[in-house]
């Protein structure tokens, strides 16, 4: 309710400011709505996804000359000459060329990881600037002018108080867009990416393809921002998209809050008063004209970095009277299921596996078995190979030989995405969880591959019966492990045990026959591991194939119903629990071993 008022508000004085406000601070409010539009692209690529790109003013450029040379050119060859004299034209054209580029350029940088990747985009950022630059026909370093007003229903937009209202329509329209999109399936599976992409494609996110998503839309937001500039300045030149503006578009998403759409008006708000403030008092304060707001801004964006990092929403919505409100559990119609294999028909079959690195042997012909409705162990000291062979099983990583059966198919070579749709769903020995989403909103990234409603339906809440119903599945699985009265808590808030739970929640969620737990006790208490395994024993008994990874064998052996003990990536012993407590190749190489 608070929430909703001070929308109402902040959208009345949106409405109400080019009346009140001097030409000046119209002005400046068309800018930092400009800004804000790029920067709220960065909130999704950057502050959500991951991606961080310096290149974004070079979007801003390509939306802006496109539009600037369509509509101002005597000639244009015949192929472009439907796109001419009309700038709504040259907004069509710009997108798509922008689309493509973005495109290009996203299937080239978007495999580059760690710092390569911010790199890249320096580096075509820097290549489309000297181009706008160097072209004769987009008027070189001096620039293209005489681009004409933008009319709507035959009403010119030439007063900066008439265009503000172009600017914030288009600021408003892609912040709720970007929040629709963030809110549905599309979403979690963007940020699924931050808990890494081994976690994402093993929840069947295709991680390449979201990141290429939100590549394209954040390009998309650049070059409305730039085709509206084109046509509020009616002139253009290089200066505005070269790489230290495309720095600045950065810095306002990290300013106002990197993971909030609307850290993104925040951010170009701050940041274009103060340099508007700073450009008029610094050169007075130190007596000498120059840049000097770079330096400013630079020390400040270390105190950001170091002191607020989540930037300056979060610490506002602390502020607001913005409470979380608790949300009803999601009701909706059940998903289809898979049928459910009969207890004791072979789930897994590993036959002869094998994986080196290298010279290393992790796995020497491997052979195991796992049944529906039975928890089966793989044990063994650390470092015998349980990880590598529970890898190769889910298509993290492929054996070198030998072959993987699930549900009689073979899926040797398969990728993790592929073999979860078939049905295997995991957790992970290292938690891999969203700690600044919601419980419900982790364990419904685990249903990702029971939905198929795209990204547009998504940015236009056009999904709303689907996402419905996923949640709800989601809920039910929360509720299924315990943890209903979590539901609504951030997962970063979790004891490690319950964060645990949640993994297999998620993993539940997505309909699977076989679970694969690589060391689900690790690090518990022991309470913590006497309700892990009544839920493994309750999961047991509805059906569910458990291979379960596992290094403490007290835990392992009031739970298992067969166990395959491993040493040095070779199978040692296998057999019921009580048998392989009292083998004496497993005494010497597991318990009595330095452990
Ligand atoms: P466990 O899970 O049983 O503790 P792992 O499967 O993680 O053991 O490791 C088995 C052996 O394989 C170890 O000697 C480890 O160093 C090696 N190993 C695991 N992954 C890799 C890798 N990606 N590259 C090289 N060696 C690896
Ligand atoms: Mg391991």
């Amino acid at each position: 309710m608070a929430a909703r008022l001070l929308f109402g508000g902040f959208l009345c004085l949106v409405l109400l400011a080019p009346q009140v406000a001097s030409e000046f601070h119209v002005t400046l409010l068309n800018y930092i709505g400009l800004y804000a539009i790029v920067a709220l692209g960065l909130v999704l690529l950057t502050g959500v996804g991951g991606l961080t790109s310096f290149g974004q003013a070079a979007f801003v450029g390509l939306g802006a000359y496109t539009t600037g040379y369509l509509s101002t050119a005597e000639n244009l060859p015949p192929w472009l000459a439907v796109f001419g004299g009309s700038p709504w034209m040259g907004l069509l054209a710009g997108l798509l060329l922008t689309a493509a580029v973005a495109f290009v350029l996203g299937l080239l940088t978007l495999r580059l990881s760690g710092h390569y990747l911010p790199l890249g985009t320096i580096a075509w950022g820097i290549s489309l600037y000297f181009l706008f630059g160097n072209l004769e026909f987009l008027g070189g370093h001096t620039g293209m002018s005489g681009i004409p007003a933008l009319s709507l229903f035959g009403v010119e937009l030439r007063d900066g108080r008439i265009y503000y209202y172009a600017i914030w329509a288009v600021l408003l329209g892609a912040v709720w867009l970007t929040r629709n999109l963030l809110d549905s399936r599309e979403g979690r599976a963007i940020r699924a990416l931050k808990g890494g992409v081994v976690m994402a494609e093993a929840m069947g996110v295709d991680t390449a393809r979201s990141k290429v998503v939100i590549f394209l839309v954040a390009a998309l937001f650049a070059s409305i921002s730039g085709w509206l500039y084109a046509h509020l300045q009616r002139f253009v030149n290089p200066t505005p998209f070269g790489l230290a503006i495309g720095i600045e578009y950065l810095f306002m998403a990290v300013v106002g809050g990197a993971a909030h759409v609307w850290g993104a008006l925040i951010g170009a708000g701050l940041i274009t008063i103060l340099k508007q403030w700073l450009q008029d008092w610094l050169p007075k304060l130190l007596g000498a004209s120059g840049n000097f707001e770079v330096i400013f801004f630079g020390v400040m964006m270390i105190f950001v970095l170091q002191r607020a990092r989540d930037g300056l929403w979060p610490i506002l919505t602390r502020l607001m009277p913005l409470r979380q409100v608790q949300r009803a559990v999601p009701q909706g119609a059940a998903l289809p299921k898979k049928p459910v294999p009969a207890a004791g028909q072979v789930l897994l079959e590993a036959r002869n596996v094998v994986k080196r690195f290298g010279g290393l042997v992790a796995n020497n012909n491997m052979n195991l078995t796992v049944k529906a409705g039975e928890v089966m162990a793989l044990i063994g000291p650390n470092g015998a190979g349980k990880s590598t062979m529970f890898n190769c099983i889910s298509g993290v990583d492929s054996a070198t030989e030998g072959e993987v059966l699930f549900c009689g198919q073979a899926v040797t070579g398969l990728n993790s995405r592929q073999i979860a749709r078939l049905g295997m769903s995991r957790t992970f020995q290292h938690v891999r969880l969203l700690p600044t989403m919601t419980v419900l909103e982790n364990v419904a990234i685990g249903g990702h591959l029971r939905g198929s409603k795209g990204v547009l339906p998504a940015m236009l809440h056009l999904e709303r019966a689907e996402e419905l119903r996923l949640l709800a599945e989601a809920a039910r699985q929360v509720e299924r492990v315990g943890l209903k009265d979590s539901m609504f808590e951030l997962a970063g808030s979790l004891a490690l045990g319950q964060q645990r739970t949640l993994e297999i929640a998620r993993a539940l969620c997505a309909d699977p026959c076989l679970l694969l737990l690589d060391e689900p006790a690790a690090g518990l208490r022991y309470m913590e591991k006497q309700a892990l395994a009544d839920l493994l024993r309750k999961l047991r008994g509805e059906g569910m194939g458990i291979l379960l990874v596992e290094h403490d064998m007290d835990f392992v052996m009031g739970l298992a119903d067969r166990v395959v003990v491993m040493e040095f990536g070779e199978k040692i012993a296998e057999g019921l629990p009580e048998e392989v407590q009292r083998d004496p190749a497993v005494l010497e190489a597991y318990l009595g071993g330095v452990d």
